[in-house]
């Protein structure tokens, strides 16, 4: 078994290097990754400065690289200059700090934003840049795009084995259930709590026809191991199930769950974002023929129950 600690030898000094840190480790994914040294939003990222010090004075082995300015379709039309800056400038820092300080293994996360607007369907790996992003979050996008071609050519100059992840829409335990600014997802499962507590209509944003791929954050980070030990090309790999399901039929479930009576109304005037942004696994299966995603039924279910127990101290 790989113990948790190598030791660096650095003229006379010894230093104990953790074999993992996950930056974004009080989030979504993070909190699922199994040990490491966890960082979260107490350590400024976008000072580089900040940076560089905390990867001196820890000399992580390898790193996942989680930390991110995120939010769902509105956080993305309402903070535009803030998720540029932020994402462009944690990334930035992070991979740079990564190859001053001597990580062997950096695994970075894109996200399914990244991908083109318009461009021919179901997304591959290899469809990253071919086009501008959606509207609705194009500096996200780009700041992530960014991540991709920095890591591309710090393995050609500097012969680094870091790899980058696309998630399609993730969901789970410790996300942000923030009504205005979180992902679909946590915001609705809020909204339909407050509306069963307070006896009023679940409102529901746009028309509920589009379609998303939604994978649960433990299967993120049961793959995320994988391709910290396995996954060691230039081209980034895709993480999803590869089913689509509309946001109607979301709705369903989380009403289901939370055993909601009441009315939904569908407000059309809010943005509907992108009709659909199918994504081919197929890189990923031929990994992993095996693989078993949680089912979107059971992941809700686990998911609004961690909600409903940790109502008063989650993000939100
Ligand atoms: P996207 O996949 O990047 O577009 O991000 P989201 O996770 O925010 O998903 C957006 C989709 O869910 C859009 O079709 C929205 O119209 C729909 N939606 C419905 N209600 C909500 C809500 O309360 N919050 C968010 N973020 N999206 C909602």
């Amino acid at each position: 078994m790989k113990s948790n600690m190598e030791i660096l030898d650095v003229g006379e000094v010894h230093i104990e290097r953790p074999r993992l840190l996950v930056t974004g480790g009080r989030g979504l994914v993070g909190t699922q990754i199994s040990g490491g040294i966890k960082i979260g939003s107490n350590l400024d990222l976008r000072d580089s400065k900040i940076c560089d010090s905390f990867f001196n004075d820890t000399r992580p082995i390898n790193v996942v690289h989680c930390a991110a300015k995120v939010g769902g379709l509105g956080g993305n039309i309402n903070l535009k200059g803030e998720f540029f800056y932020d994402n462009i400038m944690i990334n930035t820092n992070v991979i740079e700090s990564c190859r001053k300080y001597g990580v062997r293994k950096l695994v970075c996360f894109l996200s399914t934003c990244v991908f083109p607007d318009k461009v021919e369907y179901p997304l591959t790996e290899k469809k990253v840049h071919l086009g501008e992003p959606h509207n609705s979050n194009y500096p996200y996008a780009y700041a992530k795009r960014m991540a991709d071609v920095q890591i591309r050519a710090y393995r050609e100059q500097y012969d680094l084995n870091y790899v980058s992840v696309i998630p399609t829409n993730i969901y789970g335990p410790n996300d942000n259930f923030n009504l205005e600014n979180g992902h679909v997802i946590p915001s609705l499962i809020h909204k339909c709590y407050l509306a069963k507590k307070n006896n009023t209509p679940f409102k529901v944003w746009g028309s509920g026809k589009p379609l998303r791929e939604f994978i649960y954050s433990e299967d993120v980070a049961k793959l995320t191991e994988w391709v910290l030990e396995n996954y060691n090309e230039e081209e980034p790999i895709i993480l999803s199930t590869s089913e689509e399901i509309s946001i109607r039929d979301v709705v369903g479930l989380i009403v289901k769950h939370m055993d909601f009576k009441g009315k939904v109304i569908w407000e059309e005037d809010k943005p509907d974002g992108q009709y659909r942004k199918p994504s081919d696994n197929s890189k990923l299966m031929s990994y992993l023929p095996d693989f078993k995603f949680t089912s979107l039924d059971e992941g809700l279910k686990k998911t609004i129950d961690w909600f409903v127990s940790n109502y008063e101290s989650c993000r939100k």
